[in-house]
């Protein structure tokens, strides 16, 4: 490590706390205050308060029964009112000698604590005390209580917070005209009375967080993201990219092909997506769309202007199955246009990799499909003008950072790909907003005509005979159903054994019916067998782990029975209801709960009972588990907000947002002082 800081001793109470530096306590604002600034006189003070006295021991002794105890006894010399009614006591349950020594008849103490009703009159048990003579004065402003660890007191914390607001730098990153117009302090105001209020201060405000001293520092917070990510966005913004015109022909024969039209948001989003191509920058650009709302012929259209120019492009989702879906529509749809699809995979072995490679390096395949193999392997594109992804929120953290700093597969051309990132998980507004500051959003807001609504019922475990009977009649009429088999999330192996005990338990209740089953510790040829004979029509019933989760579409498919729902989260719910509800007959979806529900799951249930938008069930997602969770933050290891909240914040999103763009035009240096004093040690925001 070369820096002065990383050199310099962290102080210790900062290391306890889980910070690499001083500077970090700074921002180490407090949970709660207590009120020390003001004395209650002892005949005042009511049981249930939290209240500061002062008095003088007039009796203390160690009590064997029936607990060994300390108890002391105060009063007011300076009380009008007569002792019995002017008295308090504390009590220790644990003390120290030295505590029993100290606190003596005679001596003046001041008390900070809660009062409760005692056997003998109001008293304290545990209070904070301090030895005081009757001229100490009292506290200016209201006494922080800090975020702490386990044996670590508030007062060796208040002390290295008070140590590091005397060495550190609190001036200001930005001019001061920018939070005067915004109404907010400066910096060092902010933080000084975030750590000492004044004893007259907006109690409530501060503890909302809604007062300026706090918005101050949200505000820088969000800025700092927002810079952050709009830095990262111009850079890319300032390479080039292959101008990408053509294609107009081939979308024509596409769509005269299909049986449907394109609705009026695929039509939209293929404009947006057209225009970025044709720019000769790079497009960065996120689709999301709930399941089923088409993105699969959105990124189609995409491929076409990259062929058409002679070039190539990437199309990869996050598992084999997946991908093989993927492509499987891919080629039905392009093959006869012509254009030359391969497909590449980690599970491909031996002559068919090869031929891949080779028509990948040699440019002759136009379009490959696979799963991120097409990003780890050495093959490299010569000609790649175009990375989709699909599913991306399914990729892994680091896959995903990858994918959005570098874009996607390699390649030897001098021009950065276009990278469209599609997503079924629907990022609320807000969060887009922060999160994706360095992202273009397109949203299909809208479902193919046609859709059947599928009616979720919420069923008890116990009536699983009856479910099964239901099954049985359905598909004897038919039509086609998913079994999903319970999550189990300590391990592959179990979730592979229930996946077969159930499979066993169906086969055997439902002789007359034919069974496929589909895990993911299966070989993807294996699975692609087993899917392909569903869709073909030839089983009625597929029992799944979760590994159906997404993209697999068989439109006769109208029956979702979901085993242990409870278990599942929202976002993996909805998805793989999107899977039934795709042709014309009316879909139904069982959740199947086991009792006791936890309260969490308990409202998951029924936010998937009652809303089948996307969107709205993003929205409650978000509400029930936080930002942090919902975008799985807590894996990633990058910087979260700590402060802000851009659910709820806003306003200061907004101005921040503005803001940052203004200082990044000027190139001025506020823009790295504030990036240095919110993102030491080169921690940044980009995040997926
Ligand atoms: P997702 O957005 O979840 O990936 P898909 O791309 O798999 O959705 O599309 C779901 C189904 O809708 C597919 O069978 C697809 O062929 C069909 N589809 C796509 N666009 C339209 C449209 N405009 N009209 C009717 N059906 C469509
Ligand atoms: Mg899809």
């Amino acid at each position: 490590m070369t820096d002065a800081l990383s050199k310099q001793a962290v102080d210790p109470i900062a290391k306890r706390l889980g910070y690499a530096s001083d500077q970090d306590l700074v921002l180490h604002l407090p949970l709660r205050y207590e009120d020390e600034t003001r004395l209650t006189p002892l005949h005042q003070a009511r049981p249930g308060e939290t209240v500061t006295v002062e008095g003088v021991i007039v009796h203390a002794e160690v009590q064997p029964r029936p607990r060994r105890q300390f108890v002391i006894e105060l009063s007011d010399p300076s009380a009008a009112v007569p002792r019995p009614a002017a008295r308090l006591f504390a009590r220790w349950l644990h003390f120290y000698p030295s505590q029993v020594a100290q606190l003596k008849a005679g001596v003046r103490l001041r008390l900070h604590g809660e009062v409760r009703p005692g056997l003998f009159g109001a008293e304290m048990v545990h209070p904070r005390y301090r030895l005081v003579q009757a001229d100490t004065p009292l506290a200016a402003t209201l006494t922080p209580v800090y975020p702490s660890v386990a044996g670590l007191g508030q007062t060796a914390i208040r002390r290295a917070v008070d140590r590091a607001l005397r060495s550190a730098d609190l001036t200001d990153t930005l001019p001061a005209d920018i939070p005067r117009d915004l109404s907010l302090p400066a910096y060092a105001e902010a933080i000084e009375v975030l750590h000492h209020p004044p004893p007259d201060i907006d109690r409530l405000a501060l503890e909302r967080r809604t007062h300026p001293a706090w918005r101050r520092l949200k505000f820088d917070e969000l800025l700092a993201q927002q810079l952050s990510l709009r830095r990262h966005a111009r850079a890319r913004a300032a390479l080039a990219a292959p101008a990408l015109t053509g294609g107009e022909a081939l979308a024509e024969r596409l769509l005269a092909g299909l049986p449907f039209r394109l609705t009026r948001a695929q039509a939209r989003v293929w404009d947006e997506i057209r225009a970025d191509l044709a720019c000769g920058r790079p497009m960065h650009r996120l689709l999301q769309g709930d399941v089923g709302s088409g993105k699969t012929l959105v990124a189609t259209l995409a491929c076409l202007p990259a062929v058409a120019s002679g070039w190539q492009a990437a199309v990869m989702a996050p598992t084999e199955l997946l991908a093989e879906q993927l492509y499987s529509k891919l080629r039905e749809w392009l093959t006869p246009l012509g254009i030359n699809l391969v497909w590449l995979a980690a599970g491909l072995r031996g002559r068919a990799r090869q031929a891949a490679f080779a028509a990948i390096t040699t440019g002759e395949a136009q379009i490959a499909v696979g799963t991120h193999a097409l990003i780890q392997e050495a093959v490299t594109f010569p000609r790649l003008a175009l990375a989709i992804v699909d599913e991306q929120h399914r990729f892994g953290v680091e896959q995903r950072l990858a994918l959005r700093t570098k874009g996607g597969a390699p390649h030897s051309s001098p021009l950065t790909p276009h990278l469209l990132m599609m997503s079924a998980t629907p990022i609320p507004r807000s969060l887009a907003m922060s999160y994706y500051a360095d992202l273009d959003v397109s949203t299909l807001d809208e479902l193919p005509p046609g859709r059947t609504p599928v009616a979720t019922k919420l069923i008890n475990q116990a009536r699983r005979a009856e479910v099964i009977a239901r099954l049985h009649d359905y598909c004897l009429a038919g039509a086609q159903a998913y079994w999903v088999c319970p999550l189990v999330e300590a391990s592959e192996k179990l979730q592979l054994k229930a996946a077969e005990a159930a499979y066993a338990e169906l086969s055997a209740a439902l002789p007359d019916l034919r069974l496929g089953l589909v895990h993911g510790r299966m070989k993807a040829v294996e699975k692609s067998a087993v899917m392909e004979a569903f869709k073909a029509g030839d089983m009625h019933l597929l029992v799944a782990t979760t590994v159906i989760e997404v993209g697999v579409d068989v439109p006769n498919a109208g029956l979702m029975v979901i085993e242990h729902a409870e278990r599942m989260g929202l976002a993996q719910l909805h998805q793989l209801r999107g899977r039934v509800g795709r042709g014309r007959r009316e879909s139904t979806c069982i959740l199947l709960y086991a009792e006791p529900l936890s309260a969490t799951a308990r409202q998951r249930l029924r936010i998937i009972h009652e809303h089948t938008d996307g969107f709205v069930i993003a929205r409650e997602d978000l509400r029930l588990r936080g930002p942090g969770e919902f975008m799985g933050a807590r894996q990633s290891g990058t910087p979260w907000l700590r402060f802000a909240s851009p659910e709820w914040d806003g306003d200061l999103l907004e101005a921040a947002r503005q803001l940052a763009e203004q200082l990044l035009d000027r190139h001025t240096p506020a823009v790295d002082r504030h990036l240095a004093r919110w993102l030491p040690r080169g921690l940044d925001y980009l995040q997926v």
